[in-house]
């Protein structure tokens, strides 16, 4: 029968295309909660000194691997470059730049995490502690600090140990023999961690995933 044929010739014509674009609704569930409804990441890089996007975007996918945040609700704000020919930097100088140069701050909220990434050339510049080998260091309300001369420009690994350190990772409670040393409080004993206090992975162990897992609760709706 011609006719029918014609009819169904027409109905894969019309309704095959449209029936292509329409995605099943489980695509869309998620099936795991994330510790923060979003990040902004505020990166101050200085005239020498500045992070590679290839380790900010390693940076993001581990932010999504670990349920931190989804990479969707990662927001990157660049700020334009500090000029400086400073190459030793004591604390004092680096609260001055960090109060003259952070933007934006945390909400009142809890489930949206601002952070501030300094990067500055040269080292570190203790008199009263032994850090100034340290690559990076995160000094308080998710301000993290990383120095050219002790790390490659923002190693994604490192960027990942600050932002467990501004979490509050690494729960001394729960840890057998923690901390490994007690110049090193809140660092993982396990030398395959990016939590443990030399940093050379973006590997989190299992305590260290629990760790993130209970903040889950603090956030959830
Ligand atoms: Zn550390
Ligand atoms: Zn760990």
């Amino acid at each position: 029968m011609p006719l029918l044929k014609y009819l169904l010739f027409l109905f894969f014509l019309v309704c095959v295309p449209s029936c292509a674009n329409v995605r099943p609704d489980y695509v869309c569930i998620k099936d795991q909660d994330t510790v923060y409804d979003s990040v902004i990441i505020e990166i101050q890089p200085t005239e020498k000194c500045d992070v590679h996007s290839d380790s900010i975007k390693a940076l993001i996918d581990c932010l999504d691997r670990y349920s931190i945040v989804d990479r969707d609700n990662v927001k990157i704000v660049r700020r334009t470059r500090i000029m400086t020919a400073r190459d030793s930097w004591p604390s004092d100088k680096i609260k001055n730049l960090v109060v003259r140069h952070r933007r934006i701050f945390d909400l009142k909220d809890d489930r949206n995490l601002r952070l501030f990434m300094l990067f500055l050339p040269g080292n570190y510049n203790s008199v009263n502690d032994d850090r100034d080998s340290v690559a990076a260091f995160h000094r308080g309300r998710g301000e993290i600090v990383v120095f050219r001369n002790r790390t490659a420009l923002g190693n994604t690994e490192v960027l990942l140990h600050e932002i467990g350190h501004a979490l509050g990772l690494v729960d001394r409670d729960h840890r057998d023999g923690s901390p490994i040393n007690e110049k090193r409080p809140q660092h993982c004993n396990n030398k395959k961690c990016t939590m443990f206090w030399i940093v050379n992975t973006t590997e989190l162990c299992e305590l260290c995933v629990r760790d993130i897992s209970k903040l889950i609760p603090r956030n959830s709706r």
